[in-house]
């Protein structure tokens, strides 16, 4: 798949006024361009920079928020005042602006030129003075953006910009994203349930229903040609582990599972969804000794697993919402080394000093994870209503300090909440034929699984190695969702407080707009 974030740029507005005349505002110009250079040559920013020019008056901040609005091409803003904009001249531009925003609070200068500076120096580096008032009417109008302070050739300040570009990235796609539910949610089931129209208006996904008797219809019409060079994939990335199917049980199953997988993908890009759920309750006919059977022998966990390292979201048991953060995730994290997945709380391990979870799934944890080669393997599934043998890679994860997030509907509000972990290295299992990761929560296994449940966490969660809570606090700031972290930090009772505050401000929060 092309690199995401080539399609898209993001707009940066230099803002000043007509007061200082024509030297002093080619040089704002001058100095727009050359930095903006630099930032996009820093390398710490994926999503290109591209110059829309200064802005003097009310009516070019108007047209150009505007402008932005209906670029497709545009994943977000930056601002900086080079020098002072009054911010009333902002007002209309900012009421218009549906793109996040960055405010950028930096100087073209560096240090000050101690035996040199006089007023016209000053006069023309004043984004101390600037930024303030522009940041002033943004607070004033309750507008969400991100403030990134620091010198343009810092690199923190440059990462930061770069979190924000790759969140906004991710942003403009879930409002291209479709998700389509081969089948509905697990019945009974609380936390993946929600209002999908409000997901929509406030996240931008759009998720349908798709029937499993179409998708069989897909099913149905691969070939066998389809299959052999779709098996042949497989050998060259995979090791070949046959044990307990035997080799002829081995193969007719990895054969269907490719024939799945190449189902499930014509599918998805005919309907132009990147998105999926499944339930293994609904996998096509029910009887699969029935002489006219039609539907998956075994759940299409191994088409799930490749399809997620290719950036399609997915969420078992027909969960939505963790499906379509996984997209997001896979986004976000592009380009980044160590990867990120669907996952699943799954078996605790009381251990004295170091508590920790089992991740897992049934069988769909993406192989961008994996610490080796993951291996190809058949065995039996007594789960659902395909009590089969099922085609699935297995290995173990990467260790290291990683962040789980999830979305959950609240009823009045979604709270996406992210919980910061380390994931550390498991003992051998020998007989747990399925991916896993192994973890601590932060700060403890008890603080951090304590706040987790008392903020309504899911058991699903989209996990990433390289991402960190600044990017789901950029997500959450620009989809305007509530955002609660839990880490090295968190205590019980703060946490609590929290829960409660976030309550009153978010049914205050649309009052005040
Ligand atoms: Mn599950």
């Amino acid at each position: 798949m092309a690199n995401v974030f080539d399609n898209l740029e993001i707009w940066w507005l230099s803002g000043t006024q007509l007061l200082y005349g024509e030297q002093v505002l080619g040089q704002v110009d001058a100095h727009s361009n050359e930095m903006i250079a630099g930032l996009n040559a820093s390398g710490n920013i994926p999503v290109k920079i591209v110059y829309k020019g200064t802005v003097k008056s009310a009516q070019e901040a108007e047209n150009l928020m505007k402008a932005a609005n209906s670029d497709d091409k545009c994943a977000g803003v930056i601002t900086w005042m080079h020098t002072f904009s009054p911010a009333k001249m902002w007002i209309k531009g900012l009421q218009a602006l549906q793109k996040p925003l960055c405010h950028f609070h930096t100087q073209f200068n560096a240090e000050i030129p101690w035996n040199e500076i006089d007023m016209d120096f000053m006069n023309l580096n004043q984004s101390a003075h600037g930024d303030i008032e522009f940041g002033h009417a943004c607070t004033r109008m309750r507008v969400a953006r991100k403030v990134v302070v620091g010198f343009w050739k810092d690199v923190n300040a440059q990462k930061q910009i770069g979190v924000w570009a790759r969140v906004a990235a991710a942003v403009a796609d879930a409002k291209k994203t479709r998700c389509l539910m081969f089948g509905m949610n697990m019945n009974n089931v609380s936390v993946t349930d929600g209002d999908r129209v409000e997901f929509e208006q406030r996240l931008g996904y759009h998720v349908d229903y798709y029937p499993v008797s179409s998708l069989m219809n897909y099913f149905k019409k691969v070939t066998d040609a389809d299959v052999d060079a779709l098996v042949e994939t497989y050998k060259k990335e995979y090791t070949i582990k046959i044990d307990e199917s035997g080799e002829k049980v081995y193969w007719e199953k990895v054969r269907n599972a490719a024939k799945a997988e190449i189902a499930i993908r014509r599918v998805l890009k005919d309907e132009n969804a990147t998105v999926f759920t499944t339930n293994f309750d609904d996998l096509g006919d029910a009887d699969i000794n029935d002489p006219n059977f039609c539907g998956f022998d075994q759940i299409p966990g191994l088409a799930s697993q490749r399809l997620m390292a290719e950036g399609i979201g997915f969420g078992a048991e027909g969960d939505w919402k963790t499906a379509c953060l996984c997209r997001s995730l896979w986004i976000m994290n592009q380009g980044l080394p160590k990867g990120c997945s669907f996952l699943e709380d799954y078996t605790l391990n009381f251990a004295e000093k170091q508590t920790s979870i089992l991740q897992s799934h049934m069988l769909e944890v993406c192989p961008m994870i994996a610490s080796d080669k993951p291996k190809l393997e058949v065995h039996m599934l007594g789960i659902g209503i395909r009590n089969q043998f099922t085609a699935r890679l297995v290995f173990t994860s990467k260790t290291g300090a990683g962040i789980k997030a999830t979305v959950v509907d609240l009823g009045n509000r979604f709270r996406l909440i992210t919980q910061e972990v380390e994931c550390i290295e498991p003992k051998p299992m020998p007989k747990l034929p399925v991916a896993s990761a192994l973890w601590v929560p932060q700060p403890t296994f008890e603080i951090g699984a304590g706040a987790w449940i008392l903020a309504g966490g899911t058991h699903h969660s989209a996990f990433s190695y390289d991402l960190t809570a600044e990017y789901w606090e950029d997500f959450a700031e620009m989809t305007g969702i509530e955002f609660i972290n839990i880490d090295k930090n968190t205590t019980i009772s703060g946490f609590k407080q929290q829960l409660r505050n976030n309550e009153v401000y978010y049914m205050l929060n649309k009052a005040l707009k």
